[in-house]
Order: C-alpha cells, then structure tokens, then sequence
C-alpha cells in the first residue's frame, strides 16, 4: 500500500482524485490538505467517504506518513508545496498548471532526494492523440487542429492544442501552403499555432474537451479525435503517475515516459 496525500482535496480534481485513490486497493488516503477547509472532515468537505480530518498545511503530510502526494491547486500555492515536498523527501504528482520555465528548473535542482511528475494533461487518450500526431506528421503535407471546449473556457486555444502543433511541428517542417488569398471573415483559416498549424478554438455549451487532428495527403485524410467527458478521465493517468513516481528519478515532464511512448 502506498500512502497518499493531496493538496487542494476540497477542489474540483482534488475530490476526483480523493476519491481514485480511496477506490484503489493498492493505495491508501493517508492524509488531505486545503487551508480553507481545515479542521473538518473528509466526508463533508467533498463527500468522500473517509474518515480524515483536512489538514491546513502540509506538515500533516509527515505525521501521516506521506510517501507520494498529488497537487491540483493553483500555482502560487503548488510552487510552495512542491518546493516543500522536494525538501522533505516526498514523491510529488502535479497537475496544476501554469508553471514558468524557471519554476521548472527549480524544481529539477530541488527534486534530488524524491521525484515528481509533472503533467499538463493526465487523460491518457489525449496523451496517445499527441503521439499518434506527432508519428503521423511526417506522413502528411497538411494538418490542422481543431479544439472544442465547453463555453466556461476563458483562454484559446487549449495548452493541449498548442502542444500537439508543437510536436507535430517538430515532427515536420514540410507543411503546404494555405491556399487562402481572400478572407471574408476574419477569423475563418483559425490562428497559426506552432508551425504554422492552423488551431480553431469552439466554444460551445454542453462539450467538456475535445480536440481533432486532422491530417491529409494525396487521396487520403486521417482524423485523430480525443473526447473527455469527465474529471474521471484524468484519474487513470494520475493513479498512474502516483504508483510509478518512485521508480522515475528526478522530475519527469509528461505522462508520455510512464506510457513508455
Ligand atoms: P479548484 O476546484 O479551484 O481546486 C483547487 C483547490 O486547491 C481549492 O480547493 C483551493 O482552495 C485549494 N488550495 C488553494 N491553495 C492551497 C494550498 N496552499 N494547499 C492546499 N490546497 C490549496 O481547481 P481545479 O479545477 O481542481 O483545478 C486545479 C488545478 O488543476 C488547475 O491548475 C487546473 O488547471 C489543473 N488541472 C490539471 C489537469 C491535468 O490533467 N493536469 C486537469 C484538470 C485541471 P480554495 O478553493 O478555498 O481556494
């Protein structure tokens, strides 16, 4: 059994993940830290049925014995508590998002006596949808990417998107050129995202997150789509990251080394 705790429990992924690591059998919830709601329990906290008490800060995580902890806060409060979990020798799981370059190579000095995942996107099919276009690119002479998101979304296009241009990118140089000479609504060939894939942002109630590659070559096109319908998608990846953090020396960026892509 693996001891568990998690930062930001009475938060929208934190519940989710309270919840996966309590169904599962090789994990145990040894401890749950979110300053606002200290001192009450668990159960009324976020409806997880376990009988734990929040805890304000994460000194707990060390009475409790804490051998890897997962963070989904903000990213003010995870860059102290991933600081902190690296000084204290404790494996760390983060998917709170918004990290600089330079929070990064902080913690890749700080991560020497435990390890940390770090991982933007936990829904392991969006991690395959990534791959698969990065392998496909070289294929292909043209690709665009479409995202569709639920209509609470306030930034476009999604970071998934802007990372699979970026791969894809990387993968291939030899794009063709946009026909396009006349627009008649600004707008309409989508924004260039890295290099120079075309990205188209939808906006829509109802979706959660969803994301399209298409790719297309002489007489041929392939599509690669990726739906998440839920916080539920991610736990596979984080249950994941949480069993095999301990065996990832230093801080790994990515689900992508744990899937052996
Ligand atoms: P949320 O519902 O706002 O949850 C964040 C929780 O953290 C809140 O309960 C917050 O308390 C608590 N918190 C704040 N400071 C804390 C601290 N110092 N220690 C412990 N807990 C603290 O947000 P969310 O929707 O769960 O998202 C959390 C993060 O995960 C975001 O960065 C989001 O982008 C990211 N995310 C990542 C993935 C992925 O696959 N990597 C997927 C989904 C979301 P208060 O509410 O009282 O402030």
């Amino acid at each position: 059994m693996v001891r568990v705790g998690v930062f930001g429990a009475g938060g929208r992924m934190g519940t989710a993940v309270c919840q996966a690591v309590r169904d599962d059998p090789e994990l145990e919830l040894a401890a749950a830290v979110d300053p606002f709601h200290a001192g009450i329990d668990l159960r009324q906290v976020n409806g997880v049925d376990q009988h734990l008490q929040v805890a304000a800060g994460p000194e707990a995580l060390l009475e409790a014995g804490v051998e890897v902890a997962v963070d989904f806060t903000d990213v003010a409060a995870a860059r102290e508590n991933v600081a902190w979990l690296a000084s204290e020798g404790i494996h760390a799981v983060v998917g709170t998002t918004g990290f600089s370059d330079d929070d990064l190579a902080s913690f890749r000095a700080a991560f020497t006596r435990s390890n940390c995942v770090i991982a933007p996107n936990f829904a392991i099919g969006a991690v395959l949808m990534i791959r698969f276009a990065e392998m496909a690119a070289p294929y292909f002479d043209t690709a665009e990417i479409i995202e569709l998101h639920h209509d609470q979304k306030i930034d476009a296009p999604s970071g998934t998107a802007m990372a699979t241009a970026a791969r894809m990118g990387a993968a291939s140089d030899t794009w063709g050129a946009d026909p396009t000479t006349s627009v008649v609504v600004e707008g309409a060939r989508g924004g260039s995202g890295p290099g120079g894939i075309p990205i188209h942002s939808v906006r829509l109630r109802g979706m959660v997150a969803h994301q399209e590659v298409l790719l297309g070559t002489t007489g041929q096109t392939l599509t690669i789509r990726h739906d998440a319908f839920d916080r539920s998608s991610f736990m596979p990846g984080v249950l994941l990251a949480v069993k095999r953090v301990a065996n990832r020396p230093g801080l790994t960026l990515g689900l992508d080394a744990l899937l052996d892509l």
